[in-house]
């Protein structure tokens, strides 16, 4: 599906799901395309929020469908009125963007494989053959960070910008999750790059403040999943 295909779907799910879904515009892209994000939850006080951003890279197809999937999956526990998932959505709101990149996105339904594996935006360099800037490359960095892996050659995948939110669909992004950033409690970048699990702070060889918390929760949680599915 293409971008415009996904803004109707999204546009479906609203008319289908008017109290629990609404669908924001954000900013729009490099090429005029609109940016989009899904909220989904139940009451309307300012309740703390899951963000889920896809499509960052655009032939990631997987993190784009899987973001669909995740409000498909949301709209249609609380269809079924299914405790646990009315719980998350009374509790949370989710934030649910499932394509970040929606110029470099639509260029990979292009005739051939080298649109297939498109990954940058589409924005034009200084360097006349060669377009776009790694999305996920063109945020901010932290202070220290010098085991970022990227390349300054603009015709390289993993070109950067020639500076941080150069791109359009960066800033915006950055705009959004500052105008809710206190109420961010979760967020997650989906890509398929691998079956990897990055985690915060990455940049840094040292401990993170609450690191050992959250591997203990984790173990915890995945111990109790584990214990539900032999149960179930
Ligand atoms: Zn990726």
């Amino acid at each position: 599906f293409i971008h415009a295909q996904i803004e109707s779907w999204l546009n479906i799910m609203v008319r289908l799901f008017p109290e629990v879904v609404s669908v924001k515009h954000y900013g729009r892209s490099y090429e005029n395309r609109t940016l989009t994000y899904a909220k989904i939850g139940l009451g309307n006080w300012n309740k703390p929020i899951i963000f889920i951003e896809s499509g960052v890279h655009a032939r990631e197809w997987g993190s784009v469908t899987s973001a669909l999937h995740i409000i498909k999956k949301l709209l249609i526990g609380y269809r079924k009125n299914e405790e646990r998932l009315v719980h998350l959505l009374r509790r949370f709101d989710f934030y649910v963007i499932p394509v970040c990149n929606p110029d470099g996105y639509d260029y990979t339904f292009g005739p051939d494989f080298l649109h297939r594996v498109w990954r940058k935006t589409r924005s034009k360099t200084t360097a006349e053959n060669c377009v776009g800037v790694d999305m996920n490359r063109n945020f901010y960095r932290a202070k220290g960070d010098k085991h970022g892996v990227y390349s300054m050659n603009q015709c390289m995948e993993d070109y950067p910008g020639k500076r941080p939110a150069s791109e359009v669909e960066t800033t915006h992004l950055i705009r959004l999750l500052n105008s809710i950033r206190h109420r961010v409690k979760g967020y997650y970048s989906v890509h398929t790059f691998g079956q990897l699990w990055f985690i915060p702070y990455a940049y840094s060889n040292n401990l993170y403040p609450v690191f050992e918390d959250m591997v203990s929760r984790l173990v915890g949680w995945l111990f109790r999943w584990m214990v539900g599915c032999l149960l179930a």
